[in-house]
């Protein structure tokens, strides 16, 4: 059976200045085992390198804005894959200035590309389709920040129905397939299955949102509603709200308080600014409000698990 992860790794957790031992955003998705790459913040290469990632398993990145923290490290990351000998496409969806600077960059260099690089513009409307396969529909946010900004939502594709172990035996294998996609069985001898008599419905769709960079933004509590995963920025604590308001950035609790409006199962928090030597304070601040958060580590996979209790054959 194919594989159905659902997992996000978070590469880099902090914000726009270094701070020792964290990195800029960056987060490597894996589901059903294709790889998306959210943001590309300098370095990223080598985070991949340190987390045993092949490069060129990456099909699609998504960069939601154009602050260097999101997006500095997307050249170089480009350029390795051509010099490893990729050969098959890379999607790239961005703002639409982003083409220019890539090109800018690759015509500056010389660079011809032997694979073929997709440039997708992308605008920061909520609950627009950005891209769709058989394994996944990403949607867009539509960030409050200081320039354009896009978030995003991974949903993941519907599972097939799972056959009941009790009525197996009823169904010969070439049907399988079709029952397990819904169809009712009619065998030979004309006797008909209902569908809903040999399978169990599928599990629940998984689905993850990320938000950042962005001010507090009640607006996208109807289009994250009820994500299994939530990553939400928390540059700052209330102690420096003010700051969070000019810099159209959040506090942890105020991506607490998205959090709890949307009715998430899970809050990760990020783009923790470099003042914040640990991020406990954050933490504490967030759980207050909205107890299922974990602050992101550096490196670190949160799965996402299904929720099956049925068995799938
Ligand atoms: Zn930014």
């Amino acid at each position: 059976m194919a594989s159905r992860r659902f997992d996000v790794q978070t590469l880099g957790t902090g914000a726009a200045l270094p701070a020792r031992g964290r990195y800029p955003t960056s987060q490597l998705l894996n589901i059903h085992d294709s790889l998306f790459l959210v943001d590309c913040g300098e370095g990223t290469q080598e985070r991949l390198r340190e987390a045993g990632i092949n490069f060129l398993r990456i099909g699609h990145i998504f960069i939601s804005h154009l602050h260097g923290d999101h997006y500095l490290g997307l050249q170089g990351l480009i350029s390795s894959m051509h010099l490893m000998g990729r050969v098959q496409p890379l999607h790239v969806f961005g703002p639409p200035k982003l083409k220019e600077i890539v090109d800018l960059q690759l015509r500056a260099s010389g660079t011809y590309l032997r694979y073929p690089l997709h440039l997708w513009p992308v605008e920061p409307t909520n609950g627009a389709v950005i891209h769709e396969d058989t394994k996944v529909t990403v949607t867009a946010l539509r960030l409050k920040h200081r320039i354009p900004c896009t978030g995003f939502v991974f949903r993941e594709s519907l599972a097939l129905r799972g056959l009941r172990r009790d009525r197996s035996a009823v169904i010969p294998h070439f049907k399988r397939q079709a029952v397990k996609q819904g169809e009712d069985l009619v065998l030979p001898d004309g006797t008909v299955h209902s569908n809903a008599s040999l399978t169990t419905a599928p599990p629940p769709v998984r689905s993850y949102a990320y938000c950042s960079d962005t001010a507090f933004e009640p607006e996208l509590v109807p289009y994250i509603a009820g994500v299994d995963l939530l990553y939400h920025e928390a540059t700052f604590t209330e102690m420096l709200a003010t700051r969070a308001k000019e810099t159209l950035h959040s506090t942890a609790a105020q991506a607490a308080r998205i959090a709890s409006m949307a009715g998430v199962g899970e809050l990760l928090l990020g783009h923790f600014s470099s003042r914040y030597k640990h991020v406990n304070e954050l933490l504490a601040e967030a759980r207050a409000i909205f107890p299922a958060t974990r602050a992101s580590e550096e490196g670190q996979v949160y799965p996402i698990p299904e929720r099956t209790g049925v068995e799938n054959l």
